[in-house]
């Protein structure tokens, strides 16, 4: 086993539910190899203006069940300058971190490579993101939950859009993937998902919307319609697609854009468990003298995967729910 005496820890990029549960089996799992746990705050500007602390085990009680992270979350631009990784790397030096583990999406993961280029010790990344866009892991920390909430919503949604017999567009979020809208989407029963995977749209044809809509007037007469749309789908986004549509059919769209809701709330126990688990396989693989690899989970096992691939293929969405849906959808 390599000799490890103190590990740094930091959540980067956009926060996601489960992210605390993960910060809290990193230190239990350090501590019951005695090994120190320095958390940097807000993300990789923690690195940059030193600011951290020391994480005890009373620490990290009671926050399995909270959402957001404990050490706080950022984007830092500087750290994409030439000198940015070498003051984090100078920085990890000299408070005698041996090794450092980040939680965050793909780009996080691009930051700890700079940072390698300049740091002796080992790094290894935990896959946290509600998008679920990160090759090498079947799902990331917080995806499951963000499921959960857009599909409460999604689900109040309806309950409206049902008394008044209305049409509905729901956006998601998702940057440029459709994890959330397709599995959201399936899950509230929507007649329509729109993500880039599925079909680019253009502003000019709107037709693979508009003949599923009218074809369900036809054969239902007037019903609720639920559309889930992925963000970054259509040229303009979701309310300008409602506009388009509305203009197009005669009948009103409206667009409700979910936001960062989905970004919050308490993890539901999937992500609690994979976050457990990712975090502390962090650890041994470390002590294991692993390096700049991501603690995955693949088919129900823990599994390693380069960093420098984790954004190297575009993760695809489930095939066999794309194909029903464009089957019953379109009919
Ligand atoms: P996520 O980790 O959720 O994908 P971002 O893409 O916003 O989030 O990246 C988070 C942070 O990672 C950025 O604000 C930046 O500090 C760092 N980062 C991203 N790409 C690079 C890069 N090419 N070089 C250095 N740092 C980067």
């Amino acid at each position: 086993m390599t000799r490890i005496k103190r590990i740094g820890v930091l959540t980067s990029g956009g926060d996601a539910p489960g992210m605390n549960a993960a910060i809290r089996a990193i230190q239990l799992t350090a501590a019951s190899y005695n090994i120190e746990v320095i958390g940097f705050k807000h993300g990789y500007r923690g690195l940059l203006e030193q600011d951290y602390k020391t994480l005890l085990p009373h620490h990290v009680d009671n926050i399995i069940q909270r959402g957001g992270t404990i050490l706080k979350s950022a984007r830092c631009p500087a750290l994409q300058t030439v000198e940015g990784p070498q003051i984090a790397a100078a920085t990890l030096q000299q408070l005698n971190i041996d090794a450092l583990i980040v939680i965050g999406g793909d780009g996080s993961f691009r930051g700890a490579l700079e940072i390698a280029k300049h740091f002796a010790g080992q790094i290894i990344g935990v896959p946290g993101t509600i998008d679920n866009d990160v090759d090498g892991t079947d799902h990331t920390i917080g995806y499951a939950t963000a499921i959960d909430t857009a599909l409460d919503a999604i689900d109040k949604i309806r309950d409206t859009a049902d008394a008044f017999e209305r049409i509905f567009l729901v956006e998601l979020m998702g940057r440029h993937s459709g994890f959330i809208a397709l599995s959201a989407g399936i899950a509230a029963g929507a007649e329509q998902i729109i993500c880039p995977e599925m079909a680019q749209l253009t502003a000019s044809d709107l037709k693979s919307i508009i003949t599923p809509i009218q074809h369900a007037q036809l054969l239902r007469g007037k019903t609720s319609y639920l559309i889930v749309v992925a963000e970054n789908s259509y040229p303009g986004g979701t309310t300008a697609l409602a506009d388009a549509l509305t203009q197009a059919i005669g009948i009103e769209c409206r667009a409700c854009i979910l936001g960062h809701i989905q970004r919050g709330g308490s993890p539901v126990g999937a992500d609690r468990i994979l976050a457990t688990k990712l975090g502390a396989f962090a650890v041994e693989q470390l002590l294991q003298g692993e390096h700049l690899q991501m603690a995955g989970e693949i088919n129900g096992a823990v599994s390693l995967y380069p960093l420098a691939k984790t954004a190297e293929r575009t993760k695809a969405i489930d095939p066999f729910l794309v194909r029903w849906q464009q089957q019953v959808g379109s009919s």
